[in-house]
């Protein structure tokens, strides 16, 4: 049978669009940036290059039976997108470009496999700011942000994905087209399938196009790193520049984090917290300077160029680090924010109970209350590291209130924790949802519900 429908697919997308066997590694990477891989090749990489096609290539796989994993830009972090044997990966990357700039509406409309910084670009080639930003700009995909509600570094100020998508269009199991590409703000018109297909990874439907809401273009913003000596002393930065501000970024780094990453230095003493604040419309000149007389902040260097605006940037991006990031753990979850402190205590006692030769790397979106741990565990084999470490960590997300996922989804990385987050009614209320869409099972199966 799957002969069949290689055959089928391969007459419906033409050579470039099917690859079977060696061609497939040959053309991509087929699993993501997570350090999780399906055991054994899909059964094939289809590469649509039109919308016609992604239908068309739904419809076959629908008839066949077969399983389809979409992928993106492949820079996701939970194992979402990774395509195991008898499965078919379907890549939106040839189905890219931007369609319309919408300058009136303030909205852009863009196939699902274009690079996000592509479509930044873009967008301020027409005068407007496109607020999604995440380190990944470079390879991931709009439609891979999407899927994951993506958050990033201009949350706090224009929200996640869903915050930024006015209208979808998406491909169903069965092949076929939803379209719903609104522009405008307001629309009730029944139930909003758009939110339920942002943050779905792939299991309800294939995404093709996307309406983004854009916002006008700032001026540069005025960036600082701030040394600070404890916690408190961010949360009162925090609320101080919030009130004072038009703040667009308020990231903070632990020590080991911040020298990890290429700020060893960089203060004349070694800070504790270090935190990177960006504001929109100026003023942080003053704010730094009431902060440092209340003792809030114990140095502070304000970027005096875009250019060291970005190394600044680079520095909380981990672009040069000082050991290799590839091995190390990853954990992204939510925490009220005055429970964070507590939280990384906790959870480096937990860690280092668990090895005592750990290294701990926080960091976070404070000001969404995002905090990421990359976490070196090398007296543990690597899987085993990775599931000691979240069963560890997300008992205490759980006692503190917070979320197992702040930003990067649940994949397969964390489907067996769903349950620290979610209740078992809204996990069997989730699978309803699901058979709605897809009542065979075969969009990206075995990924974010957990096993039955
Ligand atoms: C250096 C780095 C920094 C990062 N920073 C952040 C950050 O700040 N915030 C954040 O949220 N994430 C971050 N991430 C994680 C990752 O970039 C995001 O999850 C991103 O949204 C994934 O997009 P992608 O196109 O690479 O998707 P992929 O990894 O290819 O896929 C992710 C999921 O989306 C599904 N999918 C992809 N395209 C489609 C489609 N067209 N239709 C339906 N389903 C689809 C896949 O099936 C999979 O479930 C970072 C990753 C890296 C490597």
């Amino acid at each position: 049978m799957s002969d069949a429908a290689l055959a089928e697919l391969a007459a419906a997308l033409g050579p470039a669009g099917c690859l079977t066997g060696p061609a497939m590694t040959g053309a991509s990477r087929l699993h993501d940036a997570s350090g999780h891989r399906a055991e054994g090749l899909p059964l094939a990489l289809l590469r649509p290059a039109t919308g016609d096609e992604i239908a068309a290539a739904m419809a076959i796989c629908h008839r066949h039976g077969l399983a389809v994993v979409p992928q993106g830009g492949l820079s996701g972090l939970a194992g979402a997108a990774n395509a195991g044997p008898g499965q078919i990966a379907l890549s939106l990357a040839r189905f890219h470009g931007i369609e319309t700039i919408d300058s009136a509406s303030g909205a852009m409309v863009v196939r699902a496999g274009t690079v996000l910084q592509t479509a930044q670009e873009a967008a301020a080639e027409a005068g407007f700011l496109l607020p999604i930003d995440l380190g990944a700009r470079g390879s991931c995909q709009v439609g891979g942000i999407v899927a994951t509600n993506a958050g990033g570094v201009r949350v706090l100020r224009h929200g996640t994905t869903r915050d930024n998508v006015l209208g979808l269009e998406a491909v169903l199991p069965d092949g076929r087209v939803i379209s719903h590409l609104n522009r405008v703000t307001k629309d009730n018109t029944g139930y909003d399938l758009r939110h339920l297909l942002i943050g779905s990874e792939g299991t309800l439907a294939v995404i093709t196009r996307v309406v983004l809401r854009l916002r006008p273009l700032p001026a540069p913003p005025e960036t600082a790193l701030c040394a600070l000596p404890d916690f408190d002393a961010v949360i009162a930065l925090m609320g101080d520049a919030r009130a004072r501000l038009d703040l667009s970024a308020f990231e903070v780094m632990w020590r080991d984090h911040f020298e990890m990453s290429g700020g060893a230095g960089l203060f004349a003493e070694r800070p504790p917290l270090v935190v990177l604040i960006e504001a929109e419309g100026g003023g942080l000149e003053p704010v730094l300077e009431a902060a440092f007389e209340a003792g809030l902040i114990t140095d502070a260097l304000l970027a005096k160029s875009g250019a060291e605006a970005r190394r600044f940037w680079e520095i909380r991006e981990s672009l040069h680090p000082t050991r290799d990031l590839d091995g190390l753990l990853n954990l992204d979850v939510s925490l009220p924010v005055a429970a964070m402190a507590p939280f990384v205590a906790d959870c480096t006692a937990r860690v280092r109970a668990l090895d005592p030769a750990a290294d701990c790397y926080f960091f976070g979106h404070v000001g969404d209350g995002n905090l990421h741990l990359m976490a070196a565990l090398p007296g543990l084999d690597w899987q085993a590291g990775e599931t000691a470490l979240q069963a560890a960590a997300y008992d205490l997300v759980r006692a503190a209130g917070g979320s197992i996922s702040a930003e990067h989804g649940i994949g397969t990385l964390k489907r067996p924790f769903l349950g620290q987050s979610r209740s078992a009614d809204e996990i069997a209320l989730m699978r309803a949802i699901k058979a709605v869409f897809d009542p065979a099972g075969r969009m990206n199966p075995g990924k974010l519900l957990p096993a039955q």
